[in-house]
């Protein structure tokens, strides 16, 4: 007995959906629902980690809770995580003003 299960299938659930009843959570999502057991691209832990939000940019994955909070809340803040996110996204203006405050 064979059975073909297509990952695809499953990822394209998410985001298809515009029901009148989809809640609208703003320009920012919380912490994506479902972590998964891996290692942190940032801290090398083998904890729940979580995909890097594609609007964050250059941004390694995936990432633990803590670390994945520092950038949904640097990025809510219109700033930078840490030295090498602002020297991954930031404009050369934006890290001539994330070195010197
Ligand atoms: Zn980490």
């Amino acid at each position: 007995m064979t059975t073909t299960h297509d990952a695809t299938a499953l990822r394209a659930r998410a985001g298809n959906s515009a029901g009148p009843q989809a809640p609208r959570p703003g320009r920012h999502n919380p912490m994506p629902q479902q972590p998964t057991i891996g290692v942190c691209a940032l801290c090398k832990q083998t904890r729940p980690v979580f995909p890097p939000d594609p609007a964050w940019g250059r941004v390694p994955g995936p990432l633990c809770g803590p670390q994945w909070s520092e950038y949904a809340q640097a990025r809510d803040q219109g700033t930078f995580a840490h030295f090498r996110d602002a020297f991954d996204n930031a404009t050369d203006e934006q890290l001539q003003e994330f070195l010197q405050p």
